[in-house]
């Protein structure tokens, strides 16, 4: 693959709708207000794109609310068809749209294609899922009775939805919700909103009707959202972001009761037993940390590796991580692209620098790459100690401790210790240890001899500070629907 030119870059922005879409229709935010989007390999401003009011996130809503009966009644199969025409067209759109997630997010090319890829089996799979959403008819345990259960959509959605991975985080979203036939308002984060205007695009050309699809831009993400979360036409809210951000919004939530999901922060431990192929263990831990630069909830965040195979996984593992290629996104060949803005890269950077302080060695990186760009070089540190803050806090970024443990008790133990549980790695050939060791750990999904577990065919999400609700697999339009039971007399 060659270097993507300032031409293709320019053509691509150019094609994005720059303003709020409600109802159908595309608009400035009332004032005319607009926000910058930055390139963070080089802070460049790329565009400007509207910067929505409450105001502006009332009418999102009430388009959202006055088109929920419509759809709700439209038939499955036309909504099924409506997020297939959008998968194809995301298909032939993927070199375009790669690069747009790329230029506002900072991930390389090969990783805006492969988040695209996973982002589009989203609407696949319930594009098929439209068709089978049912319920059930019982004998009541009497033999008198009978039972039936019947699913309708939850109604008026709000997604708000992070910028690591600005397009899956939201079509695991907005696939469930349209295929369930609820209606919705969605807010991307204000570092990378482009990618959700392009996919606003493609549903609207793929057929959407009107006000099933709202998107509010903002800078004002706060004031912006609680209007519409106190709003009693709103009747789910689901959030993906941080544990700190997700609490202030279930609080705010509970006021008109809403259904809520929350994909929440993660401090994945990765587990490496000594009877693991070490080799197949450094493989995944490229996956499980490098990928998005590791700026994923599912980062492994800590590398709890037995004390017999220690040394040999962190000279491996720096090995392939120093020789990683650093650059902006759109260049031949890179790897690891820049943090997406300076206040991420300080936190991790803060993180190493207290590690170390605390008597962890470097073994690879540990700095700022120079440049205007937020550059953090891709890190190994060893020797960490068990008071380093970056052991309880998300790193989200290249940076992987190593820390050696003696038994698999401690093992576990180690990795439970912590208030998130999204997930975790384990890397073992015995069938036994996997299954104790699978079974003790206190996360909602566990990648086992492998380092990504990602799957829009698979509910994906957290226990504890990680959240609740899934996403993806049969499990995720559950999220959008509400069951209604009949007790029948015959
Ligand atoms: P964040 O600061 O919580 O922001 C997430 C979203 O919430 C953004 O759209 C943000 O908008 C918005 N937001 C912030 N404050 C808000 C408020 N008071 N009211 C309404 N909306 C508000 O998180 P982030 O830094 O963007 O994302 C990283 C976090 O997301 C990490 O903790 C990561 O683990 C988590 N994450 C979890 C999953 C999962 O599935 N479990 C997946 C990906 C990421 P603005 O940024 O525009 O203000």
């Amino acid at each position: 693959m060659s270097t993507i030119t300032p031409s293709q870059e320019q053509a691509v922005i150019d094609q994005v709708r720059k303003g709020l879409y409600i109802g159908g229709e595309w608009r400035d935010a009332t004032g005319g207000k607009t926000l910058g989007v930055e390139d963070p390999s080089n802070r460049t401003t790329l565009t400007e794109i509207a910067d929505g009011t409450p105001d502006d996130a009332l009418a999102a809503l009430t388009a959202a609310h006055d088109t929920q009966a419509s759809w709700a009644a439209h038939p499955p199969r036309e909504r099924g068809e409506i997020l297939r025409r959008a998968f194809e067209l995301i298909q032939q759109r993927t070199d375009e749209l790669a690069i747009l997630m790329t230029l506002e997010m900072g991930k390389p090319i090969v990783e805006a294609k492969a988040e695209i890829g996973y982002a589009n089996e989203f609407f696949r799979w319930y594009s098929e899922e439209a068709v089978r959403i049912d319920g059930r008819y019982g004998i009541s345990p009497t033999g008198r009775g009978r039972m039936l259960t019947m699913k309708s959509p939850v109604g008026p959605c709000l997604f708000i939805t992070p910028w690591n991975f600005p397009l899956a985080m939201g079509t695991r979203k907005i696939g469930p919700a349209i295929a369930a036939g609820c209606t919705m308002v969605v807010k991307p984060a204000q570092q990378t909103p482009l990618s959700m205007l392009a996919l606003a695009q493609i549903l609207e050309e793929a057929g959407l009707p009107a006000g099933v699809l709202n998107v509010v831009t903002s800078s004002r993400s706060g004031s912006l959202m609680a209007p519409l979360i106190s709003d009693p036409r709103s009747r789910k809210l689901s959030f993906t972001g941080s544990t700190e951000v997700g609490q202030k919004l279930m609080q705010q939530a509970s006021e008109q009761l809403l259904r809520v999901s929350m994909e929440l922060g993660g401090n994945a431990p990765f587990l490496v037993f000594d009877d693991a192929d070490v080799d197949e263990a450094v493989e995944g831990a490229m996956l499980a940390k490098m990928r998005n630069m590791g700026e994923a909830c599912t980062a492994a965040n800590r590398f709890h590796i037995s004390e017999k195979v220690s040394d040999e996984f962190t000279t491996k593992l720096a090995e392939r991580i120093g020789a990683l290629k650093i650059g902006r996104g759109t260049g031949d060949g890179v790897q690891v692209g820049p943090l997406v803005d300076g206040g991420q890269r300080d936190t991790v950077r803060g993180l190493v620098d207290d590690a170390i302080s605390k008597g962890a060695t470097a073994v690879v990186g540990g700095t700022d790459v120079d440049g205007a760009g937020y550059f953090y070089k891709p890190t190994v540190l060893s020797g960490v100690t068990a008071d380093a803050q970056l052991l309880r806090d998300e790193i989200f970024g290249p940076v992987a401790p190593v820390i050696s443990f003696d038994e698999e008790e401690a093992a576990v133990a180690a990795a439970n210790n912590t208030q998130y549980g999204l997930v975790a790695y384990v890397f073992t050939k015995d069938l036994r240890r996997a299954l104790r060791v699978v079974e003790g750990l206190e996360t909602g999904m566990v990648g086992l001899n492998q380092g990504i577990v990602s799957n829009a065919a698979a509910p994906f999400g957290g226990v504890k500070h990680s959240g609740f609700g899934r996403e993806g697999g049969r499990e995720g339009i559950e999220e959008y629907l509400d069951t209604k039971y009949v007790a029948i007399n015959l």
